[in-house]
């Protein structure tokens, strides 16, 4: 369907990883697809400057059974790793309150396999297509190493890594030897390395070049994209059950777009914009923080991607620099950078490895996860019958992003799926 400028078979709202992994698996169905976003181009909100991981082995979710006891460890701590900042926001305790009824052994574990599912699908996914269409983005196919100081943490940990691999996830447990000859960087502190978990298949690189490359790809195939527009409104017929219409107003003002189907991707901004056609989504932001060091000159650096239980950090090397990325915030929209938590990121690095780079010239960030109390993602249909969610990725989003772009764009080829929300 292309008889005007105006008309797409598919619509997808947001530009981030989430929604140019959906517009690159509806071209490949022979769609025409236009994406809106507001910023002048993708991947520039919360895929800019993530953790760098593609990680099938951090599929248990935040919602664990030993979650609600550290949060309440924390709860007090300014340089806490999981910060909850209460507000006068109904919508933040309701969040919360679901949470904590994920953490209930039963649904964490169900949350996990399907988390290991999606993410399985999706990092074959990531390697097809960049066999396929040949770009690169500072990836590592190393694998991810998540280590522990604690035994307690460890030992815990043995007993999730065997839940993964009874879900598919090759996550093997591994001794402080093995770590070290894994990833030498870790050398001088083989002392304190109490255990570590290994899981060769996972990948990392820079999710936001990935992104940008995804949607020079598209726009090849022939997405277009719409950058500096806001979408605005849904023209939603609730009778009908179907949206007629998507309104977005860019530097010439208002338009309308019509298309078949509308995909919303629109990361933390999914839920207050669809609240007001009645679909409820329990996606709350959680704000991460990164820092991004130079290594240029620097041999220090691990290579391999890790993981740092205890301060609930991550490591990629990209390159020329060493992202390490982590902690959770939940206080609401605002992207602020707060000084003393960048700065606690930047502690732990040194501590760990004082000959990792530059950290004179380090860089700050902050973005807000689209996160739901599962880290489940929305991926299906809602009460309007083409218009699909593909967002709520959380934690995950870069991991997930290739398989839940595939899933929705086969829903909507076959013009059914789940409902979502
Ligand atoms: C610190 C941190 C570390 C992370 N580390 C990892 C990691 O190692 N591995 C991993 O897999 N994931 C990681 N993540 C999670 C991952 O980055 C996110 O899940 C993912 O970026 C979400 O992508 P998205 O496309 O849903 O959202 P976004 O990237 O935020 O994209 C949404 C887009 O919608 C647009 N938009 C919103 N509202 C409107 C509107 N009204 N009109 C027009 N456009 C609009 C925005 O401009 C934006 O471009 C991390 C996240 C953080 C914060």
């Amino acid at each position: 369907m292309r008889d005007s400028p105006n008309e797409f078979d598919v619509i997808v709202l947001g530009a981030g990883v989430i929604g140019v992994n959906a517009a690159y698996w509806n071209l490949r169905h022979g769609k025409s697809v236009c994406v809106i976003d507001r910023q002048p181009a993708s991947g520039l909100e919360t895929s800019f400057a993530n953790g760098g991981q593609v990680s099938v082995s951090h599929a248990e979710p935040w919602a664990n059974p030993a979650a609600p006891l550290k949060v309440l460890k924390w709860l007090f701590r300014s340089d806490a790793p999981l910060l909850f900042r209460p507000r006068l926001d109904v919508r933040q305790w309701l969040w919360l309150a679901r949470f904590l009824v994920d953490c209930l052994p039963r649904r964490a574990d169900r949350h996990t396999a399907e988390i290991v599912k999606l993410a399985t699908q999706s990092r074959d996914l990531i390697r097809t297509v960049r066999a396929e269409e040949g770009f690169h983005y500072d990836e590592r196919s190393k694998g991810i190493l998540h280590f522990y100081r604690d035994r307690r943490d460890f030992e815990s940990a043995i007993r999730v890594a065997a839940l993964m691999r009874k879900y598919g996830c090759n996550r093997t447990v591994i001794d402080a030897d093995q770590v070290v000859e894994i990833e030498p960087a870790f050398n001088d502190m083989r002392g304190e390395i109490a255990g570590a978990t290994y899981t060769p298949e996972d990948e990392s690189g820079d999710a936001f070049k990935f992104t940008q490359a995804l949607a020079q790809i598209c726009e090849r195939k022939g997405g277009i994209f719409l950058y500096n527009h806001q979408v605005t409104a849904l023209e939603a017929d609730r009778a009908c059950r179907q949206v007629r219409s998507v309104e977005i107003c860019g530097p010439d003002g208002y338009r309308t777009l019509r298309a078949r189907d509308v995909v919303v991707s629109m990361g933390s901004w999914s839920a207050p914009f669809l609240r007001r056609y009645g679909v409820k989504l329990a996606i709350y932001p959680a704000k991460g923080y990164s820092v991004t060091i130079p290594t240029g000159g620097s041999n220090g650096a691990p290579v391999v991607s890790l993981t740092d239980d205890e301060h609930k950090l991550v490591y990629s090397n990209l390159g020329d620099r060493l992202r390490v990325a982590g902690t959770a915030e939940l206080s609401g929209y605002s992207r602020d950078l707060n000084y003393g938590r960048c700065q606690a990121i930047l502690r732990n690095v040194k501590a760990l490895f004082p000959r990792a780079g530059n950290f004179e010239h380090a860089s700050f960030w902050s973005g807000l996860r689209p996160a739901t109390p599962s880290n489940v993602p929305y991926v299906g249909r809602t009460r309007y019958r083409n218009l699909w969610l593909n967002t709520g990725h959380g934690t995950l989003g870069w991991t997930l992003g290739a398989g839940s772009g595939f899933r929705i764009a086969d829903m909507i080829a076959a013009n059914e799926g789940p409902l979502a929300a």
